[in-house]
């Protein structure tokens, strides 16, 4: 739980964005998006945005793979998770997709942020930790490719053709139908 506020976004919206993001980025046609190109592409598109990879020996805090300096306008990425998403490992891949989706969400889309002195009352789609989340699933699991098949396919093969973890496909099929969380 985030100690924050975000203007409120249901999966619905987060969906129609992460289409648009798609589409912004050529990724519209395409089930795998490399995030390490797109990682280039936004350095392109967005004026102040880079991002960095850190060496491991670097890294201070183990337990973080990734982090995102809103202010900075910077992406930092542990070098070993960089090189594993960069392999292909879904786990991986989808952690550099939550940090890229707190920042569109917060630079680019300008979701406003304010501080939360009663955790209780944060809703899931107040919560600027669910919305990356559920940014960066929709972002790597296109719902609308899934709908242009003729059957909605097996968790391993929407892993196998997203580029995701099991646990992350498994989890966007039971979000198939949208919705407010
Ligand atoms: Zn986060």
């Amino acid at each position: 739980m985030s100690d924050f506020f975000a203007t409120a976004l249901s999966r619905n919206d987060i969906r129609q964005l992460a289409t648009f993001i798609r589409k912004v980025f050529g990724y519209l046609d395409v089930w795998w998006i490399p995030v390490e190109l797109l990682l280039d592409q936004m350095v392109q598109e967005f004026d102040e945005f880079s991002y960095e990879i850190v060496p491991d020996d670097e890294w201070d805090d183990t337990s973080v793979h990734a982090d995102t300096d809103i202010l900075g306008h910077t992406i930092r990425i542990r070098e070993s998770i960089y090189i594993n998403a960069c392999e292909g490992s879904g786990r991986d891949r989808m952690t550099i997709a939550h940090e890229i989706s707190h920042y569109i969400l917060i630079c680019v889309v300008g979701v406003k942020l304010c501080s939360c002195r009663d955790k209780r009352s944060v809703l899931p789609y107040n919560d600027p930790e669910w919305q990356a989340k559920c940014l960066a699933g929709e972002l790597l699991i296109p719902v609308y490719k899934i709908k242009s098949l003729k059957e909605t396919p097996s968790v391993n093969r929407i892993t196998a053709l997203c580029g995701v973890s099991y646990d992350a496909a498994a989890y966007q099929l039971k979000k198939f139908g949208g919705g407010v969380t």
